[in-house]
């Protein structure tokens, strides 16, 4: 009987993890609290080590074709001066696509057998016991399965189940993000933050090069709501970067005119947790390492999570198996993770004291988290002297599709399929 997995949360994390589970084999349902999949209006900026994975789960193709790919990243001071840098201290040219968070929800969840997510389910508990494990919710229905992964994000309700609650820690900066029709005045397939003391602004191109996503970091004494509905305040925005190349004052300008959206969030991260998993649960995305955006890397991370998991539970994992793939999952992925949300918060540090810290991302970039999982398989495979494991024979595993996908700036060797 295939292995049944229950996932909380249907954002960007939990659609991919269910996404690979499904092309692992796995039986999977994803139960999310809003009453339909819905993602904010901003961008995301997915990195060559997301791409590897989303090549994996068959949306490599789509994702280029409805993204926005950035042939020039460029570091501006505040007065737009070029800021020098190495091409792996930033966004890498040609190898990193801006994309409209929905339009990726939208892809990801179109690789769904139907019936796969059910919409208006907020779990509030958790229980599990030796052959099984129990989500429950609101409305007093649980759901069984082998395994449940909490992808239910910063505030996952999940994760008090795993560590001692502990609150999400406020980084002292809060950002004013949206979306703008393209301008003139910005140059086509061109990723460019400006940076300044105590602040900086990103701006980089979605949705086939239509809209522009902004980001302005500020710092901020008081501690704002994390929260993407409320609305910007634009003319405090302007205030903030006054006197800044100009660019940037047609950039918020627009948000004002037709096709423009903004709001406020102040933003937050969490300590590195000590540990993921307890026996069939285990968090995925936010729910295991919230980070600060300052190395584009939330969402990134979250998809390596994702296909990592599939590929071990994939791996002809049996019930009784579970929470032992579960803690090979966090062995593979806890320390990187930890790795990225604390350079996250060193890298803001950078930007705001005028781009003098930059760091070398090459380790985030070039890792492939499909190789390692497989790898690790192999190597169990042959330490219980089990034939391995080539790709589920229904669907043929999550590294079936990459001979098909070739990945941007990855060289072929390494990519085989296990
Ligand atoms: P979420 O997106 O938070 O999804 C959690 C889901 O769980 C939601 O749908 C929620 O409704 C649901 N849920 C919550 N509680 C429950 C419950 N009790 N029961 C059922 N469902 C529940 N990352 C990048 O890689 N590149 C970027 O450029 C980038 N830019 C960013 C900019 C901003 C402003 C922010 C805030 C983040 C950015 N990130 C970026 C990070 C990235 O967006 C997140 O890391 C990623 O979306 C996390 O996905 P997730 O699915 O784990 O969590």
């Amino acid at each position: 009987m295939a292995l049944r997995a229950v996932v909380v949360g249907g954002g960007i994390g939990g659609i991919a993890a269910a996404v690979a589970l499904a092309r692992a084999g796995i039986d999977v349902q994803v139960h999310e609290q809003a009453q339909q999949l819905t993602e904010v209006g901003a961008g995301v900026s997915l990195a060559p080590n997301g791409l590897r994975m989303l090549a994996r789960l068959g949306v490599g193709e789509q994702v280029r074709r409805v993204g926005a790919r950035y042939v020039s990243a460029q570091l501006r001071f505040s007065d737009g001066r070029a800021l020098r840098h190495e091409p792996y201290q930033f966004t890498q040219p040609g190898r990193n696509i801006g994309i409209h968070r929905a339009d990726l929800l939208a892809l990801l969840a179109g690789q769904l057998p139907p019936g796969t997510v059910r919409t208006g389910h907020r779990c509030t508990g958790f229980r599990q016991d030796a052959g099984g494990a129990t989500a429950v919710f609101a409305d007093g229905s649980t759901a069984t399965a082998d395994v449940v992964i909490a992808a239910d994000g910063i505030h996952s309700a999940l994760q008090g189940f795993v560590v001692a609650p502990a609150e999400p820690v406020f980084s002292g900066v809060k950002a004013y993000r949206g979306l703008v029709p393209r301008l003139d005045a910005y140059p086509a397939d061109t990723m460019r933050m400006w940076v300044g003391e105590s602040k900086h602004f990103l701006v980089f191109p979605v949705r086939a090069g239509q809209l522009l996503n902004y980001v302005g970091f500020v710092s901020s004494d008081t501690a704002v709501r994390e929260s993407w509905s409320a609305p910007g305040d634009i003319a405090a925005l302007a205030a903030h970067f006054a006197g800044w190349d100009p660019v940037i004052g047609q950039v918020i300008a627009a948000i004002s005119g037709p096709g423009g959206s903004g709001f406020q969030w102040g933003m937050y991260d969490r300590e590195p947790l000590p540990r993921w998993s307890s026996g069939r649960l285990t968090l995925l995305g936010d729910a295991a390492h919230p980070m600060l955006p300052h190395l584009g890397q939330g969402a990134n991370q979250a998809l390596e999570d994702a296909v990592t998991l599939a590929t071990l539970l994939g791996a002809g994992t049996s019930s009784a198996d579970v929470p032992r793939a579960l803690a090979a999952y966090e062995g593979l992925r806890r320390d990187r993770t930890a790795r990225v949300q604390l350079g996250s918060r060193r890298q803001g540090a950078g930007w705001d004291s005028s781009g003098s810290q930059l760091i070398d991302r090459r380790w985030i970039y070039e890792y492939d988290a499909w190789a390692e999982a497989a790898a690790r398989t192999r190597a169990d495979s042959r330490r219980l002297g089990r034939p391995p494991v080539h790709g589920h024979p229904r669907t043929g595993g999550i590294g079936d599709k990459i001979g098909a996908e070739q990945l941007p700036g990855r060289p072929r060797a390494g990519l085989d399929s296990g």
